[in-house]
């Protein structure tokens, strides 16, 4: 490996649930259900579909959220070290999340030093219920209508660094994945990737992770 960088997704990657997904669960009232069906029938884009899921939630319970996800939400185990052995290998590690800054960077707040950068989208709380706003679009990089194109990032910013080392669990991981040298997948991303018979190596927490780069390198 030359000029290696490791890309991760964040919620259930990262951590260990979904966290969009259980704040949707915990904070929206039932009819979250519907939208989330047109998600999976595609009538709506997940980028549409997360929109009108957070618009849901009023603004005024951020800091119930941002509270209830520190004190509920876990991340993977060995998280840390994984990041500290890229550090002293100086191998940059980039976040590229579809969820929302607003629980993300509390939740990596300790972690802080060691990570390059975080994208993900942006959650806004001037309006009487939340906004989601996309900052990082496909712009003809890919035509997935990601709302955070994973893709364009990684072409935009880290096109010179060689081999891209990919980490992730679900279908918003797939193209991003699919661009990458080395795949880490678990979940649904896994399962699809076996299907399309693209070579990945499966994980269940950071230890694994970094073992099998250790061995890579
Ligand atoms: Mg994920
Ligand atoms: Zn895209």
């Amino acid at each position: 490996m030359n000029n290696p960088i490791v890309f991760s997704d964040f919620d259930g990657t990262i951590t260990e649930k979904d966290v969009l997904m259980s704040i949707v669960e915990h904070f929206a009232p039932p009819f979250w259900k519907e939208i989330w069906k047109k998600i999976f029938t595609r009538e709506l884009t997940i980028s549409e579909g997360v929109r009108q899921l957070f618009h849901l939630i009023p603004s005024s319970r951020k800091e119930e959220i941002v509270n209830w996800v520190l004190k509920n939400m876990r991340i993977r185990e060995g998280f840390e070290d994984f990041l500290l052995f890229l550090k002293k290998k100086d191998i940059p590690f980039v976040v590229v999340s579809g969820g929302l800054d607003f629980y993300i960077h509390p939740l990596l707040e300790p972690y802080k030093e060691l990570i390059t950068a975080i994208y993900s989208n942006k959650a806004k709380f001037d309006e009487k219920y939340i906004e989601v706003e996309f900052i990082y679009k496909c712009n003809n990089v890919c035509k997935e209508d990601c709302g955070m194109c994973k893709p364009y990032i990684m072409e935009k910013h880290y096109k010179d660094r060689r081999p891209w080392i990919y980490i992730g669990d679900s279908i918003t991981d797939l193209t991003a994945a699919g661009l990458s040298d080395i795949i880490f997948a678990r979940d649904y991303l896994a399962k699809t990737l076996r299907d399309l018979k693209i070579q990945y190596f499966p994980f269940n927490n950071f230890i694994d992770i970094r073992q099998k780069m250790i061995k890579l390198i």
